[in-house]
């Protein structure tokens, strides 16, 4: 039994924005509904511009997360206080948007041990910055907590996310785009021009890549993880794994299997239907998987 990785696609790709911006919410938000694709949004709670439009955009389905209570840098001699900036900004996101934050953003990309020490337990994972490696392979163990990101500058052009997309899909890799703004309106930083954004939109949509936010790829990704070790360790017909309290949100792993024809898979008493694709499809969020001999007659 072999979980596909990236959803069963040959890659995944995630476009992340930063700040909430006003060009994120007037363009960038137009443009990716206009590919059909869908983006994260990390918001601070010191910012209350545009509330409507990310209420829209989170039922929408793209993803809001967060990026801390006031956006501060937690340099050593100034007041920070990692429980706010982390945990209670969550529940403060959650409450003014209406959703399950699951996300984190570094701001500045600054990594403290004070916030991680609060994001595990409460998020699924935290983005970074480029630490020079931004292709991951699903097979490779990630930080969860430093999940790093390629970071759009102005003068970014459209051939080097080209390269990076195709490298993505030829490594079967996971890639994470970080963006401040878009050229247009506003003073955000590093503004990237909006037909760079329309060619990686472009581009992503003409490859076999899963795109989609960074939480609901970094959640298959740490499932498929829990789910593996769990096959590892479980020699018997039960595998049995469990359920983090930060995944909120339903999970559907794809699972391929030749499995005999005597045999069947089942999820607290319900069987696992193979789909036209192929394969099954496991709920993770159940904390375990059954395989089981049919009944005869
Ligand atoms: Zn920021």
């Amino acid at each position: 039994m072999r979980i596909l990785p990236w959803n069963g696609y040959g890659g995944a790709f995630s476009l992340t924005f930063d700040d909430g911006d006003v060009s994120q919410a007037k363009i960038a938000l137009h443009i990716l509904d206009s590919f059909d694709k869908k983006g994260t949004f990390f918001l601070t709670g010191g910012q209350s511009a545009f509330e409507k439009i990310w209420k829209e955009a989170w039922i929408n389905g793209h993803e809001l997360g967060n990026h801390s209570m006031h956006h501060k840098l937690p340099i050593t001699g100034e007041e920070y206080d990692a429980y706010e900036e982390v945990v209670k900004a969550k529940h403060f996101l959650e409450k003014r948007y209406g959703g399950v934050v699951l996300t984190y953003a570094y701001p500045y990309s600054f990594i403290t041990d004070g916030q991680i020490k609060y994001l595990q337990g409460t998020h699924i994972g935290a983005r970074a910055g480029d630490d020079g490696q931004v292709m991951l392979k699903a097979e490779h163990n990630v930080d969860w907590y430093r999940i790093p990101s390629f970071v759009a500058t102005t003068d970014t052009d459209i051939v080097t996310y080209k390269r990076m997309i195709e490298q993505a899909v030829e490594e079967r890799a996971w890639v994470v785009l970080m963006i401040h703004a878009i050229e247009g309106i506003g003073s955000g930083y590093e503004p990237i021009p909006q037909e760079v954004l329309k060619g990686v939109l472009d581009e992503i949509t003409k490859k076999n890549i899963w795109v989609a936010p960074f939480g609901e790829i970094c959640a298959y990704w740490r499932a498929q993880k829990i789910v593996e070790t769990a096959m590892r360790e479980n020699k018997t017909e039960n595998i049995v794994w469990n359920v983090p309290a930060f995944f909120k949100r339903k999970t559907v792993l794809k699972v391929e299997s030749d499995l005999n024809e005597k045999y069947q898979l089942l999820q607290n008493g319900n069987i696992v239907v193979k789909t036209t694709g192929g394969f099954y499809e496991i709920v993770f969020n159940e904390g375990m998987l059954q395989i089981v001999e049919k009944r005869k007659g």
